[in-house]
């Protein structure tokens, strides 16, 4: 236990960008508040950059800067981790380990892919490794998960964590527009990058889903072994016809506990019905479901990204991790006992919504419920439209008929060979949208 009350306890910034501006004006600004809160003042004593010149539009002591992190590391108490990526980050971390100073980190892509090194490094030093910020910025949600449900067994999460899908899929649900025009009013409002990719393709939300199923469930998962399915193919058609049957669209990190005692973890997009509670998150906000065998449900709502909301996550931590160096003491390391084995995608069973262009004549129905039925995947509701007008000239309208089909909890390896082998019926002229249904 470190005991002079005035010793301040020393703070290095690594990185000054849109966290760590936001982190290094708020530390300044509200020292003397969390100096009671601590105990013991917090003070920054360097800031890691990468250009010395760059204008930050800061008000910050231009002596604080630096572009030696490795050295900056070695005399801290607590190093605040916020440049992002694998490296150098990781290099540093581990050097501030090695120096006896804890850890908060922001950065979710490092934790999914090597998390374990990192706990372990922690665990050598006896020192702390926090990461509030790293999964749906403001939102308390893994002290939560980590702390709160500890004496809960967690059986599912299901999340929004990335807010720049969301802005396009609820962009595309309230105006009708298609995927490209979502993305540049997203990007035109900075919820998204110029290369959007890491946020469409679900490579952001599935480090998160990563992070959410080792807290969850006591069981190490990496970024590798989540299902990921982004939104880059999910057309203005599908919205509408989700909005047909009551749903939106959502992209989902999903974390649940299967029967036979694995942990499927996947992230893609789905329709959930519009009265479930996180179809009402719109724009860019995040919000986690989690359901617990004692709790019960719970939902944890607010903003996912952006300065000051990132920012109020990693200062919460750091308070936390400060209080330990004046009270003595660690949180809660790695929790792995459970080890439990992560499935396959081809075995999570979800809901299906398939829709097939059909050539309307008598006998398609029964030849496309046998085509359900041979695959053991059932069909709850089937129904049978007018085609939409499809601007495409090799069939008659007149002789084609829309079949929307809904399917009961099935394997998804079943629900893939129906589709395979719907699409070598003569009657099915296309596939037009499969996607799976979650959250009754
Ligand atoms: P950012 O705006 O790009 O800032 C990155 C900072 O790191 C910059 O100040 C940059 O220095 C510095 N940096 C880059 N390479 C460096 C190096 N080799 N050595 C020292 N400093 C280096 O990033 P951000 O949006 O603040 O994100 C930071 C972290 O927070 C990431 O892990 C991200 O995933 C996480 N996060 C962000 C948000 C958000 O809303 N932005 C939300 C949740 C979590 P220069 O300024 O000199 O270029």
């Amino acid at each position: 236990m470190e005991s002079d009350k005035q010793t301040p306890i020393r703070i290095a910034l690594l990185g000054c960008g849109v966290v760590g501006g936001a982190v290094a004006t708020l530390l300044t600004a509200n020292a003397a508040d969390l100096a009671a809160r601590v105990g013991r003042p917090l003070q920054l004593v360097g800031i890691g950059v990468r250009r010395l010149d760059r204008d930050r539009g800061l008000d910050l002591d231009p002596a604080l800067f630096t572009l030696d992190s490795e050295e900056l590391v070695t005399r801290a108490d607590i190093v605040v981790e916020v440049i992002g990526g694998i490296e150098p980050a990781r290099s540093l971390i581990l050097r501030a380990f090695e120096h006896g100073a804890s850890v908060v980190t922001a950065n979710k892509a490092l934790l999914a892919e090597d998390g374990p090194t990192l706990y372990a490094a922690a665990d050598a030093a006896g020192v702390d490794l926090y990461y509030e910020a790293a999964v749906a910025g403001a939102i308390p949600l893994l002290r939560p998960l980590r702390e709160s449900l500890a004496g809960d067994d967690v059986t599912k999460v299901l999340g929004i964590v990335n807010g720049t899908t969301n802005y396009v899929l609820d962009k595309m649900d309230s105006t009708g527009a298609g995927f490209t025009e979502a993305v540049e009013a997203a990007q035109a409002l900075g919820y998204a990058e110029a290369d959007p990719t890491a946020d469409v393709e679900g490579f952001d939300a599935a480090a998160k889903a990563a992070i959410l199923a080792s807290l969850a469930f006591h069981t190490r998962v990496s970024a590798q072994q989540v299902y990921r399915e982004g939104i880059t193919e999910v057309s203005a058609a599908d919205v509408q016809a989700a909005k047909d049957m009551g749903c939106v669209v959502k992209l989902l990190a999903i974390c649940e506990r299967s029967e036979d005692g694995g942990v499927g973890v996947r992230v893609h997009p789905a329709m959930i019905p519009r009265t479930h509670p996180l179809a009402g998150v719109r724009e860019a906000f995040n919000a986690v479901f989690v359901e617990a065998d004692a709790a019960g449900e719970l939902m944890f709502y607010g903003r996912g990204a952006g300065g000051n909301p990132t920012a109020s996550a990693v200062l919460g931590d750091l308070v936390a991790v400060a209080r330990h160096r004046v009270g003595g003491g660690r949180g809660p390391g790695e929790s792995a006992y459970a080890d439990l084995p992560v499935l396959d995608m081809g075995d999570s069973r979800t809901r299906y919504f398939v829709s097939l262009d059909v050539a309307d004549e008598p006998g398609v129905l029964a030849a496309v419920a046998t085509v359900f039925a041979d695959n053991a995947v059932s069909i709850e509701t089937v129904r049978q439209q007018q085609v939409r007008a499809s601007g495409d000239d090799s069939y008659d309208d007149g002789q084609r008929a829309e079949l929307v089909i809904v399917t009961h909890a099935a394997p998804d390896s079943a629900l893939a060979s129906t589709v395979e082998t719907l699409l070598e019926l003569p009657q099915v002229h296309e596939v037009s949208s499969v996607m799976r249904v979650e959250g009754d």
